[in-house]
C-alpha cells in the first residue's frame, strides 16, 4: 500500500511539473505576442505615413483590432495564475500601447489631412521612440517577473517529482526485498525444511530404523502426499518387522519344543522327565507358572513332580477326583474370561484362607496314555487369559509328556521282562548284578554290611532224570516261593541260573544270615511233592553264606558265597557253610 501511495504521489508530482511548465509556456506565448503586435503596429503606421500605400493602412487597422483584443488576453493570463504585480505591469504596458496607438492614429489622420510633415514627425520623434522602448522594457520586465516566478514553480515541481520518484523507487525496492524475504521464508519453512525432514526419515527407514517418528504434515500439497506415502511405507515396514519377529519367536519356540521332545524321549525315569519339564516349560511359556503331577498308583493320588515360576495355587498331592480335567479327561479352563468351576485341588488344604489363590485363572490339561490319565499339567494365568497359540503349545507339551511317560512305562515293562525269570517270577542274574552294584555303592556311604546266601538244589540232574523236567520245574517254583517269603521285608531273591539261587540281605550281619539260611534250608527240605500219587524223596539244597565287608570285599561277595556253597556240597550237601576269612586280604576295604 505504501509503495502504491508513493507511486501515486510521484505520478502526481510529475503531472504538477508538467502543468507548471505548460502554464509558463502559455504565459510566454500570450505576452510575447503583445510585444510583437505593438512593434508590427508601429511599423505599419510608419510605412503608411512614408509611402502612403493604403495596404499598410489596412494592415495597421487589422492590428488595432488585434490590440483591442488585449482584454481577452489579460483574462487568459489571469486564469493562467499570473500574480497581481505581474498583471499590473502587463496592464501598464497595455495602457502605454493604447496611448501609442492613439498617437499613431492621430498621425495617420494628420497624414490623411495632408499634414504629412506633422504626421512623420509624430511617428519618428524621440518622444515616440522613447514611448516605444518604454513599452518594450515594461513587457520585458513583466516577462522577467513571470520567468522568475514560473522558474521557481517548475523547479519546485521538479524537486517534488524527483523526491516522490526516489521515494517510490525506495519503497518498491523495500517491497521487493520483503517479497524476497517472504519467498525465502516460504521456501525454507514450507518446502525446504519438510523436504529435509522427510529425506532424513526416508534415510532412517532405508536403514531399517522404524522407530523414527514422522511429524504431522498438514499441507495438502505434494509434500503432504510424500509424507503420507512415507508414513505408509513406515507402517508396512513396522508390520513386516513385527511379522519377522513373530516368525523368529515361533521358530525359537519350535526349536525349544523339538529339543524338549528329543530330551524327553531320551529320559529313563520320571524324575528325568520332571527335570526336562521344569527346564523347558517356563522357557516355552514364560508367563505361566505351573506344576506337573503324576499319578501315584500305590497311594492313588496325584503327586507333584515339579513346578516352575512359583505357582500360587494347587496342592502338592490331591485326589484325582478333585480335578475337573482328570474327571472329564479333557482340558479344563476356569477364571479370568472363562466362567467355570474351579478345581478342588486349587485350594491348598493346609494353607490359611489368605494364602488361597481364589481369584487365579487356571488351565488343567490331563496327561493321558492309552485312554488312562497318568498325570496332569497345571498352569496358572496371571493375566486371566491365554492365547490360542500358547494354549496349543500347552496341549502339545502335555501330549509329548504323556507320550514320553507311556514310552518309559513300556520300556520299563520290557526291561522288567528282560530282568525277570519267567518260570519262578524272580529277578534274574543280570538284575542281581545291577542291584548288588547299587547296594554296594549305597553301603559304602552307610558302612552297612551286605550278606549273600547262595543255594543250589542237590542232585537235581538225577531228579530231573527220574521225575521229568516238568516236575523239576515245579520244584524250582516251590523253592522260589520259599525264598520270596523270606525276602519280602528286607531282602532280595534272584534265580542265579539253573537250580541255583541267590539272596541279598543288605544290613544283615553274618550270624543272622546263617540263621536265615538254616531256616530256609529246613523249609526246603520240608517241601512235599507227589509223583503219580506217591510221595517222592525229599528235596534238599546246599547253602553258602558270605558277608561283605566281613568275609570279602564287595566285588567278591558272590564268588565267596559260591566257594562256601562248594564247601557244603563237598561236606555232604543239605547244609549251610559260612565263608572263611581268607588270609592276606584287607576285608574292610
Ligand atoms: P549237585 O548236587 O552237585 O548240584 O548235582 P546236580 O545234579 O544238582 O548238578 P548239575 O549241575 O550236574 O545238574 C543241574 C541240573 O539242573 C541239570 C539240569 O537238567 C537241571 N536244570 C537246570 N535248569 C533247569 C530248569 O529250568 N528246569 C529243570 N527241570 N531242570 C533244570
Ligand atoms: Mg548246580
Ligand atoms: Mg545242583
Amino acid at each position: 500500500m505504501i509503495a502504491g501511495a508513493a507511486m501515486l504521489m510521484a505520478s502526481n508530482a510529475i503531472r504538477m511539473e508538467r502543468a507548471a511548465v505548460e502554464r509558463r509556456h502559455m504565459l510566454d506565448t500570450a505576452t510575447s505576442g503583445l510585444d510583437r503586435e505593438i512593434f508590427y503596429q508601429s511599423e505599419k503606421a510608419r510605412e503608411y505615413v512614408i509611402s502612403g500605400n493604403p495596404e499598410y493602412l489596412e494592415d495597421f487597422n487589422a492590428g488595432v483590432v488585434n490590440l483591442n483584443d488585449t482584454r481577452a488576453m489579460l483574462g487568459r493570463v489571469n486564469d493562467a495564475g499570473a500574480r497581481q504585480e505581474e498583471l499590473s505591469t502587463l496592464m501598464t504596458a497595455v495602457d502605454m500601447a493604447k496611448t501609442l496607438v492613439n498617437d499613431q492614429q492621430r498621425a495617420i489622420e494628420a497624414y490623411q489631412a495632408g499634414d504629412i510633415e506633422t504626421a512623420r514627425q509624430m511617428l519618428f520623434s524621440d518622444h515616440y521612440e522613447g514611448e516605444l522602448s518604454l513599452i518594450d522594457s515594461t513587457i520585458m520586465r513583466f516577462q522577467a517577473l513571470l520567468d522568475q516566478r514560473t522558474q521557481v514553480d517548475v523547479e519546485q515541481a521538479i524537486i517534488r517529482s524527483r523526491f516522490w520518484r526516489v521515494m517510490s523507487e525506495v519503497v518498491l525496492a523495500a517491497t521487493a526485498l520483503m517479497f524476497l524475504c517472504v519467498l525465502y521464508f516460504i521456501l525454507k519453512r514450507r518446502i525446504l525444511r519438510p523436504v529435509v525432514k522427510l529425506s532424513d526419515v526416508v534415510t532412517r527407514l532405508a536403514a531399517e530404523d522404524f522407530s523414527v517418528e514422522i511429524s504431522e504434515f498438514r499441507h495438502m500439497d505434494e509434500i503432504g502426499d510424500m509424507a503420507e506415502a512415507v508414513k505408509v511405507f513406515r507402517e508396512n515396514g513396522l508390520e513386516r518387522l513385527r511379522l519377522e519377529e513373530k516368525l523368529e519367536q515361533d521358530l525359537k519356540l519350535r526349536n525349544l519344543l523339538s529339543r524338549m521332545t528329543h530330551r524327553m524321549q531320551a529320559c529313563e525315569s520320571k524324575k528325568e522327565v520332571a527335570n526336562v519339564v521344569r527346564l523347558f516349560l517356563p522357557a516355552i511359556l514364560p508367563g505361566f507358572p505351573g506344576r506337573m503331577y503324576l499319578f501315584d498308583e500305590n497311594n492313588s493320588v496325584m503327586r507333584q513332580v515339579c513346578d516352575w515360576r512359583e505357582p500360587l495355587g494347587s496342592a502338592m498331592t490331591f485326589d484325582p477326583a478333585e480335578c475337573w480335567a482328570i474327571r472329564r479327561g479333557a482340558p479344563h479352563r476356569q477364571g479370568g474370561e472363562q466362567t467355570d468351576m474351579p478345581c478342588q485341588h486349587m485350594f491348598k488344604p493346609d494353607a490359611p484362607e489368605e494364602q488361597q489363590a481364589n481369584e487365579i485363572a487356571t488351565l488343567c490339561v490331563p496327561l493321558t496314555a492309552q485312554r488312562e490319565v497318568i498325570g496332569l499339567l497345571y498352569c496358572e494365568m496371571p493375566e486371566g487369559v491365554i492365547s490360542i497359540e500358547d494354549e496349543h503349545y500347552v496341549f502339545m507339551m502335555a501330549e509329548n509328556i504323556a507320550l514320553s511317560l507311556a514310552n518309559m512305562h513300556l520300556r520299563e515293562e520290557l526291561h522288567d521282562q528282560a530282568m525277570e525269570d519267567s518260570l519262578t517270577g524272580l529277578s534274574n542274574r543280570r538284575k542281581m548284578e545291577q542291584r548288588l552294584g547299587t547296594l554296594l555303592s549305597d553301603a559304602r556311604e552307610t558302612t552297612q554290611p551286605i550278606s549273600c546266601i547262595m543255594l543250589d538244589v542237590d542232585n537235581f540232574k538225577s531228579f530231573n532224570d527220574t521225575f521229568g523236567h516238568e516236575m523239576g520245574d515245579r520244584v524250582l517254583m516251590e523253592v522260589a516261593s520259599v525264598l520270596k517269603s523270606h525276602t519280602r521285608e528286607d531282602g532280595l531273591s534272584f534265580r542265579y541260573g539253573g537250580e541255583e539261587f541267590v539272596l541279598l540281605l543288605p544290613g544283615v550281619e553274618p550270624g543272622e544270615a546263617v540263621r536265615r539260611a538254616e531256616i530256609i534250608r529246613k523249609e526246603i527240605s520240608a517241601l512235599h511233592f507227589m509223583f503219580n500219587g506217591t510221595p517222592i524223596d525229599k528235596i534238599t539244597a546246599s547253602f553258602g553264606v558270605a558277608t561283605t565287608p566281613n568275609h570279602c570285599p564287595g566285588n567278591k561277595l558272590i564268588m565267596t558265597a559260591d566257594e562256601a556253597l562248594y564247601e557244603s556240597k563237598e561236606n555232604g550237601r543239605n547244609r549251610v557253610t559260612k565263608a572263611m576269612l581268607s588270609q592276606g586280604e584287607d576285608m574292610v576295604a
